[in-house]
């Protein structure tokens, strides 16, 4: 059988995996959260509050989708005709057109150049939300922010071109099959470091500071079952008023974090709340799901690329020979882009059933409703959150389920357990 051939092969156990895998681990049936619930609980919100939160909402929209439009633009633009292979040309020119520059500095460039025609759309956001005072570390800080994104963008963003093409050299007809393996390592090893190596370089993050709520937590954690080494704090309170928290890391490195900001704005009852619905992430191994499926998807993108990145026409239109050369980056981020576009939705839809399966978790764990409520009625509140935000925008891009959704299933939840 030919390379060719292998791939085919290749690509359809790849779908097959991740079909089984999203089957097998997404809980697909959802806690119910009856819109009649949802309703009683939108009305029961404060008017001024819900109307505040859609005004701010909607500012954000022109700059969040002229982005979105913009970057594919300039994807499209660099990826189907061949401006994209000229400007990585003209990245490795100062190198003598050595193909560790332009596979390195090339790529860099692609990237650098669509980062930044859409930077006056992320100013924009940065404007919209100083405006709304939900930013607090003025332009200077959310300058730092992004050059720090730039940098770790880079650094990684060089390594892996660098391998990517160097695999594309040493083994010209079997490199998707190294690039797929590669690619699916390289999002495991993520996973492990990024909360070691790069979430350190945005906040600081400190121990919970010893007493009541970190006892409560602590025990709360070892009465669930799941090892928990530490609850870290971030100074998220330097940059934003949003409240948040999160889990994040692999094995040694799996940490839960609050922001100090949940600290002050969030009752204790109210923190626990929201660590209960984190530690249902760490008990249902949401972390290791979401690496597995992101190592699959990452595979299965390789091998499809160079599937597709071996149709003539497509190697025409970016005037390149073969896709596995680094003038032909424009046109693997073109693809990349329009199907990211495409698998947004179901991202979307997969990351919210994960997020009810933890909310439901809190529920049982704390077995306080009233709780949860109030906590998601103050997450609403503070983070300037639609509580029912419109129907496309939720199927398109909600990670998680709505406020009025959340709160419906806390109270379909109290009814269930007689609460
Ligand atoms: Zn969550």
């Amino acid at each position: 059988m030919t390379p060719r051939g292998w791939a085919v092969l290749t690509l359809g156990g790849l779908v097959l995996a991740l079909l089984v895998a999203s089957i097998v681990l997404v809980p697909w049936s959802r806690p119910p959260a009856p819109r009649a619930d949802q309703v009683a609980a939108l009305g029961e919100l404060p008017v001024d509050q819900v109307a505040h939160a859609r005004e701010f909402r909607s500012a954000l929209r022109p700059g969040a989708y002229g982005a979105l439009v913009v970057g594919l633009l300039v994807a499209l633009l660099l990826g189907l005709t061949p401006l994209g292979a000229r400007l990585v040309e003209l990245a490795g020119r100062p190198f003598g057109g050595h193909w560790t520059a332009r596979a390195m500095l090339g790529g860099l460039a692609v990237v650098l150049l669509a980062d930044l025609l859409t930077l006056p759309f992320a100013a924009w956001r940065q404007s919209v939300l100083t405006r709304y005072g939900l930013s607090t570390h003025g332009w200077s800080g959310w300058a730092v922010d992004l050059l720090k994104s730039y940098a770790v963008s880079a650094v990684i963003g060089a390594i892996a071109l660098l391998g990517f093409y160097t695999v594309t050299r040493l083994a010209p007809r079997w490199w998707w099959a190294f690039g797929a393996a590669g690619a699916a390592g390289l999002v495991v090893l993520l996973s492990f470091v990024l909360p070691v190596l790069v979430e350190p370089v945005f906040n600081r993050f400190t121990p919970m500071e010893q007493g009541p709520l970190r006892t409560e937590l602590m025990a709360m954690a070892a009465r669930d079952g799941v090892p928990v080494r530490d609850v870290l704090v971030a100074d998220a309170s330097r940059r934003t008023k949003a409240v948040n928290a999160y889990v994040s890391g692999l094995g040694p490195t799996r940490r839960v974090v609050v922001y100090d900001t949940l600290l002050r704005e969030a009752t204790p009852a109210e923190v626990t709340s929201v660590v209960a619905h984190e530690l249902g992430h760490a008990k249902d191994r949401d972390v290791w799901t979401g690496t597995l499926t992101g190592a699959l998807g990452a595979a299965l993108a390789v091998v499809a690329l160079y599937l597709l990145g071996s149709w003539g026409p497509l190697l025409r239109l970016a005037g390149v020979d073969s896709v596995a050369e680094p003038r032909a980056f424009p046109l693997l981020i073109a693809l990349v882009t329009v199907a990211g576009l495409v698998a947004a939705p179901a991202q979307a839809l997969i990351s919210r059933r994960v997020e009810a399966r933890a909310d439901a978790h809190a529920l049982a764990l704390t077995g306080d409703p009233a709780t949860f409520e109030a906590m998601q009625r103050r997450l609403a509140g503070v983070n300037l959150a639609d509580p029912d935000p419109p129907r496309w925008e939720y199927l398109w891009s909600a990670s998680h389920p709505s406020t009025v959704e959340r709160m419906a299933a806390a109270r379909a939840y109290a009814r269930e357990a007689g609460r």
